[in-house]
């Protein structure tokens, strides 16, 4: 089955005070139509820059040096912001975190989801309210509810009202940023509910970026980690917490709170997150890495198919090697 989105082998600089720093490097993956993924990282993956990229929503100050981004076999031109308008929010959509800025304080919300139905689909007044409330439905929200201001509502519901908004336009692809980490712990799981039902429902592909990985295990089938602007580790959900392959994706699993044996608390990953204007040679997480071996600190391992999934680390590789020769 052809895929919906390709990212090839996409690179993306930041220019700041005449400094450039490289945020991602050699991105590439493909998604397909209904599939979800989590994209999990620490703040500086590049996990942000890889959804904002495919969204059509990089910043100025970022720049394409290598690889492009494919939406169903054609080019995006991802670094062209007015020619990517007619692909925001049409075709990829993004949900944010923090509701409560997103929101126009002083709009009901019925008034401000209908407003990318007019904009964007060419709708009237009338029916683009029509369709609003049909979405305020969808996402849980009795219709008569639009006529409140986002103060009015609990932070869930805002929640709710962002994902309406994201929906509005039928996109094919909608990214979660951090979509419930203001949340508490009930909410986010509903909200969570939510987005895998609509999934299901509209047979939307769901991108989810999160720095939890827990969050990853209620609502997506596949996971890629990021590290320093690379993949390091990509595969099904159930596969990585079962067998995670990449040091940092055991480390990350082991950082999950489990009440179940009396770990309660976020264990941090020992070391500092990559600095990404001194980023090491070698393998980036080789600093971090309780497993690094002599060549990790000299050759960048590149990440390569491993079982069902992917990983980017020097073990796999020569263990993979390993059996390669045992079978010639
Ligand atoms: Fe650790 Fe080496 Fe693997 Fe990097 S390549 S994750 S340093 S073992």
């Amino acid at each position: 089955k052809a895929s919906l989105l390709e990212v090839d082998g996409l690179s993306i600089d930041y220019g700041l005070k005449g400094i450039s720093s490289r945020a991602i490097d050699g991105v590439s993956f493909a998604l397909r139509a209904g599939e979800a993924v989590g994209l999990v990282g620490e703040s500086g993956s590049g996990k942000t820059t890889t959804a904002m990229a495919i969204a059509g929503l990089l910043s100025p100050n970022a720049r394409v040096s290598s690889g492009e981004v494919r939406y169903r076999g054609n080019r995006l031109p991802i670094d062209d912001d007015a020619a990517m308008r007619p692909h925001r929010w049409t075709e990829t959509s993004v949900v944010f975190q923090g509701a409560m800025n997103a929101l126009n304080p002083v709009h009901r919300i019925v008034k401000q989801i209908a407003e990318p139905c007019m904009l964007k689909l060419g709708m009237s007044r009338g029916e683009a309210t029509g369709r609003a409330r049909e979405l305020l439905e969808l996402v849980g929200i009795p219709a008569d509810r639009g006529a409140a201001y986002p103060h009015e509502l609990s932070g869930g519901m805002r929640q709710r009202v962002m994902i309406a908004m994201a929906l509005a336009c039928r996109p094919s692809i909608v990214i979660g940023d951090e979509p419930t980490t203001a949340l508490d712990v009930i909410t986010q799981a509903q909200i969570l509910k939510l987005l895998g039902e609509l999934r299901s429902q509209l047979n939307l592909a769901l991108i989810l970026i999160t720095h939890d990985l827990s969050v990853v295990a209620e609502c997506c089938d596949r996971v890629m980690i990021m590290y320093a602007g690379r993949i390091v580790e990509d595969g099904a959900v159930s596969e990585i917490f079962a067998k995670p392959k990449h040091p940092y994706t055991r480390l990350l699993i082991d950082a999950i709170p489990n009440p179940a044996n009396g770990k309660k608390m976020i264990r941090p990953i020992p070391g500092d997150p990559p600095n990404l204007l001194t980023r090491p040679s070698g393998c980036v997480f080789h600093p971090r890495c309780p497993s690094a071996i002599g060549i990790c600190a000299t050759e960048v391992p590149s990440l390569e198919k491993c079982g069902q999934g992917r990983v980017a680390c020097h073990l796999h590789r020569s263990s993979q090697q390993d059996r390669v020769s045992v079978h010639a």
